[in-house]
């Protein structure tokens, strides 16, 4: 039998309620990562592994993780890509003309892109960076992004739509640029940013960095999709840096064979795609 739903405090709306499992990462970005056995690949600072378990908690009240679906989850999962196949978000930047082109980058408004809304990627981000900082989805006893009261309470804030999220913090969205989409999720979790306190997640084709600082306006601010009036988005390589983290967090992690397998499997497919195979 079922165990009823408890009762508590709803973070969101702080209204005492019955509680859902709450996703950490969308229930919706879990196909996009699936292989045939419908498992995805995880990345935890434990282990690093295909996995059929989803990271889910009761931490929200209905309406309140209704309103994180349709503010921002329910837009932003079909733009992401599917595995060897379309990539929307990308598709759609693409089709104006970049803002600035460093070796490294592209940046692109997206807020002069009728078919980018601005608003809903920001809230996807800073809803799934927000429910880390308040719960830590049976991974230690911690939450996995660790803010102070005050930023807590801002991104709350945001979210409920009752204020803007404040200057001091910038949201970066960068995108895939490359033909390797690794179908996987990554975080939240710390980054490695010296100058300010910062945290990312990745799903697939996109990562989502919050740098939180009193200067961060001057130093990320033309970078950051909530600052920059122009609403940039980076495309970049992450494939690198995904690969990268997914070796990092290994030297802890647990790799597992399979996951090598997956990740083999992915790279040869992008490969292909690059080839014009
Ligand atoms: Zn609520």
């Amino acid at each position: 039998m079922k165990a009823p739903a408890p009762v508590g405090i709803c973070p969101m709306c702080r209204k005492e309620t019955k509680l859902i499992k709450s996703h950490l990462i969308s229930s919706g970005v879990y196909p996009l990562c699936q292989n045939e056995m419908r498992e995805h690949v995880s990345v935890t600072s434990d282990v690093i592994r295909p996995t059929q378990m989803e990271t889910k908690e009761y931490l929200l009240c209905s309406p309140c993780d209704n309103s994180l679906n349709t503010n921002g989850e329910r837009y932003v999962i079909p733009l992401l890509p599917r595995l060897g196949g379309r990539f929307l978000l990308y598709d759609r930047l693409v089709k104006q003309d970049a803002l600035e082109e460093t070796p490294s980058m592209t940046v692109y408004a997206a807020a002069e892109n009728p078919e980018i809304d601005v608003a809903k990627l920001v809230h996807f981000g800073i809803g799934i960076l927000w429910k880390a900082s308040v719960c830590s989805f049976g991974n230690g006893d911690k939450p996995g992004i660790d803010l102070s009261e005050e930023d807590r309470e801002a991104m709350r804030r945001f979210l409920v739509g009752e204020a803007k999220l404040p200057m001091r913090m910038a949201l970066a969205v960068a995108v895939e640029s490359g033909a390797i989409r690794y179908p996987a999720t990554i975080g939240p979790r710390p980054g490695n940013n010296s100058d300010f306190k910062n945290f990312f997640f990745y799903v697939p084709g996109v990562m989502f960095q919050l740098y939180i600082g009193a200067n961060v306006r001057s130093a990320r601010g033309a970078y950051s999709i909530n600052l920059s009036p122009k609403g940039s988005v980076m495309m970049i390589e992450l494939a690198k840096t995904v690969r990268g983290d997914m070796n990092k967090g290994s030297k802890k992690a647990r790799k597992t064979k399979k996951l090598l397998r997956i990740v083999e499997e992915v790279e040869a497919k992008g490969l292909s795609i690059k080839l014009g195979d």
